[in-house]
């Protein structure tokens, strides 16, 4: 069962979602090389905790973090460490956050320094899958319209389409119904209705689609270690369109 948000509930899911827009923009002007994971995380923390929101990502099914910072061949998940970014990385960060008891969730990936023509593709086109998912959305479309518009786009563009990771419905939990995947068929799956309230996040890889994880049980890389970037944004479902909840 999709829930149907009431107005007072897509407040408070704007509030949160402005959090952590607020917090990429935060973040930003730190992400340079030097600078640790872990100490973007701590910034991160921080200021969620002052925005009076809690990160949604801090011991969720036990993750140890309060955002995910994958780097280069990193997927997502991976977790904050003492890893010191360098010119040249690219790192896809995903931010959570809960205030008054709804969620707000949102990825970005940022060139560090100066990267590389391949790194600029990919980050630059897999924005636009994202904005290639989005712009199908409207009252009336199934779920099945989002990921073939992506993946239609990717493959295009001769990008892998990570598959075992999907957007989410969300609300009073981080990760609600329905299962918004990244690939499908137009005219398929369940129907988004105004008032519905997704994440849709593309992962797209400069490679292989294919995926594995690390030792640490929550790593996800690319199988041929080529760069992976990640964008996502929380919306809303609209009449005739949809409303951006996590915007910078
Ligand atoms: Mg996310
Ligand atoms: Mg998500």
């Amino acid at each position: 069962m999709i829930s149907i948000k009431s107005p007072r509930e897509i407040e408070l899911l704007e509030k949160a979602g402005l959090i952590v827009g607020q917090t990429h923009n935060y973040l930003k002007p730190f992400i340079k090389p030097g600078i640790t994971t872990k100490e973007l995380d701590k910034l991160a923390y921080d200021f969620i905790i002052s925005q009076n929101a809690t990160p949604s990502f801090l011991n969720y099914n036990g993750f140890p973090a309060s955002i995910c910072t994958s780097v280069n061949e990193q997927v997502v998940h991976g977790i904050p460490s003492d890893y010191k970014l360098k010119n040249g990385d690219i790192i896809s960060i995903d931010i959570g956050a809960c205030y008054k008891g709804y969620h707000g969730d949102s990825a970005w990936t940022y060139a560090v320094g100066d990267i590389s023509e391949k790194k600029q593709y990919l980050l630059e086109h897999t924005e636009k899958a994202l904005f290639a998912g989005l712009n199908v959305i409207k009252n009336g479309v199934r779920v099945g319209d989002i990921g073939a518009s992506i993946s239609a786009y990717a493959h295009k563009h001769h990008l892998g389409v990570v598959k075992e990771l999907v957007g989410h419905g969300v609300g009073i939990k981080l990760h609600e119904e329905p299962d918004v995947p990244n690939y499908g068929k137009e005219n398929t799956g369940p129907i988004l209705k105004t008032g519905m309230v997704i994440a849709v996040e593309p992962m797209l890889n400069y490679g292989t689609a294919n995926i594995f994880i690390l030792d640490d049980d929550w790593t996800i890389v690319t199988a041929d270690n080529k760069p992976s970037a990640h964008y996502e944004h929380t919306v809303v479902v609209l009449d005739d369109g949809y409303k951006i909840l996590t915007k910078r």
